[in-house]
């Protein structure tokens, strides 16, 4: 069946991605939203808008009945659940199926298998993906986990079995540590996931994250290449780039084709992504998760690749074959991605909501800001403070960080603090330069290089 008519079930700039995909492919857009979002750009953009609750995400975004209901009452053909809210949630993927519209996404079975990061865990080694060393499955007694961990050796994470966003993994450096944790780790994923399943992970130190995109359609499945990712704060991305800049050619085709692999073993279907740890030192890469949806910073892959995801996996949710053959996918160039959030990079990231007084856009060649502000918006307080997403792209790494620079400067949001500094920072920092950076990098690197170019900046300024 073709989607003529696409409820978005979501919010925020992804809303408005999401929107704008639609458009190109003459597909009807019906946005739902909460009372606090009334006003946001997707409700403007879209057709037709719904009030589906009041601002708490649980009373509106998370509540499966009032998203069905406004798809029912618009007369949709499909919803796309973009990121985060509802997108990895299998009992809403089926309950979609189950009113006879499409879930722009992989099947409720894939979303459950895949979404356990044990069982998916389970499936990467089926594939031939090799997988951080660890538990089998999951740990349910302190007892078992002991021998597990005499086994593997500390510094050892343990993760919630239903982990996302970063949350949910703490990591142990002694037995007393770990005694301590295990306890408090399963209370607190039962009570933020619904599922107090942990499992247990070896500490990969000093290592890269790098994820494959992949585009399934039940029978074929393609990559298209890497994204590195390992500029993180608190396990949570804040600047992106593709290609993985240091990777060695023999590493990357390896950690595609394993990508692919693990697709075909679950005849994947959709946009999903394959993350694992790159460890420079052995060269090996271990298998660490996948997101069986779009992701936030899918743009990079878009601009050295060509390719429209979100266009993508709404086709082939509407029933037609992937559009691009493995051969035809082609890196040109490199580009970055800067998470712009309304957070106050000289606050210790305090996040502060407020009204956009100002907002002036960098434009030209490479440059693509995918956001959900407007002059005159006030940016609520209820939910992440994602406000947007500055892309640059550009034939080399070396002109792609200029680039990006230029359009940090061009790039005024007045009204409400931004993590725009932050970018500035980093985009001019000697060993960012050089990619010289792994999963725990920008945490000291905050400590110790960051005050000082903040006070340069703000002196230059
Ligand atoms: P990506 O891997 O696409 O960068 P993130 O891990 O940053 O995605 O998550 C994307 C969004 O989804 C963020 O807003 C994050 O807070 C949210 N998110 C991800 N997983 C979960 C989860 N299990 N529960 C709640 N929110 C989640
Ligand atoms: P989430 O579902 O929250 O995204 P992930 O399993 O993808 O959780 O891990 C999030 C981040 O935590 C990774 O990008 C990486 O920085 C870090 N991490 C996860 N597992 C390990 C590990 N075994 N060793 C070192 N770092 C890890
Ligand atoms: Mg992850």
């Amino acid at each position: 069946m073709t989607i003529r008519s696409l409820l978005i079930a979501n919010r925020g700039e992804i809303a408005v991605r999401i929107i704008r995909a639609a458009k190109a492919l003459g597909i009807r857009t019906v946005q739902v939203h909460s009372a606090a979002d009334s006003d946001m750009l997707a409700v403007k953009l879209a057709d037709e808008a719904i009030d589906i609750g009041p601002p708490s995400a649980a009373k509106s975004y998370l509540k499966i009945e009032a998203v069905i209901a406004a798809a029912k009452q618009s007369g949709v053909d499909a919803i796309h659940p973009g990121y985060g809210f509802l997108s990895e949630n299998a009992a809403f993927a089926q309950a979609v199926e189950d009113a006879g519209m499409i879930f722009v996404g992989p099947k409720p079975e894939a979303i459950s298998l895949l979404g356990d990061k044990v069982e998916a865990r389970k499936v990467a080694k089926r594939a031939g993906v090799p997988t951080v060393p660890g538990s089998d499955g999951r740990v349910d007694s302190v007892e078992i986990a002991r021998e597990i961990v005499g086994k593997i050796g500390f510094p050892v994470m343990i993760k919630a079995a239903a982990g996302g966003g970063g949350r949910g993994i703490r990591i142990a450096e002694t037995m007393e540590d770990f005694e301590r944790h295990f306890p408090q780790a399963s209370a607190e994923a039962l009570a933020a996931f619904g599922d107090g399943g942990l499992y247990i992970e070896k500490v990969i130190t000093r290592a890269r994250h790098v994820e494959v995109q992949i585009l399934g359609d039940g029978e074929n499945a393609v990559h298209c290449f890497e994204r590195e990712c390992s500029l993180q704060r608190r396990r949570q991305k804040v600047w992106e780039e593709a290609p993985s800049h240091l990777l060695p050619e023999n590493v990357r085709a390896a950690l595609c084709a394993s990508a692919v692999a693990l697709a075909r073993e679950v005849n994947y279907r959709g946009a999903g992504t394959v993350e694992y740890l790159y460890d420079e030192v052995s060269g090996e890469f271990y298998f660490i998760e996948v997101n069986t949806r779009i992701q936030v910073e899918h743009p990079v892959t878009e601009m050295i690749t060509g390719i429209d995801l979100v266009a993508e996996m709404i086709r082939i949710a509407g029933g037609e074959k992937l559009s691009v053959r493995q051969e035809d996918i082609k890196v040109h160039g490199h580009a970055i991605e800067c998470r712009i959030n309304a957070e106050d990079p000289s606050k210790g990231f305090l996040p502060g909501p407020g009204t956009v007084e100002k907002l002036v856009v960098p434009e030209g060649e490479g440059i693509r800001f995918d956001t959900m502000l407007y002059e005159g918006y006030t940016v609520p307080p209820f939910y992440d403070s994602l406000l947007g997403k500055l892309i640059v792209w550009a034939e080399t790494r070396e002109a792609c960080l200029e680039r990006l620079q230029n359009a940090l400067r061009g790039l005024k949001i007045k009204g409400l603090p931004t993590t725009v500094p932050l970018h500035l920072a980093l985009a001019g920092d000697p060993l960012v330069a050089k990619a010289d950076f792994h999963t725990r990098f920008l945490e000291s690197w905050l400590e110790t290089d960051f005050p000082a170019a903040l006070a340069a900046l703000e002196e230059a300024a």
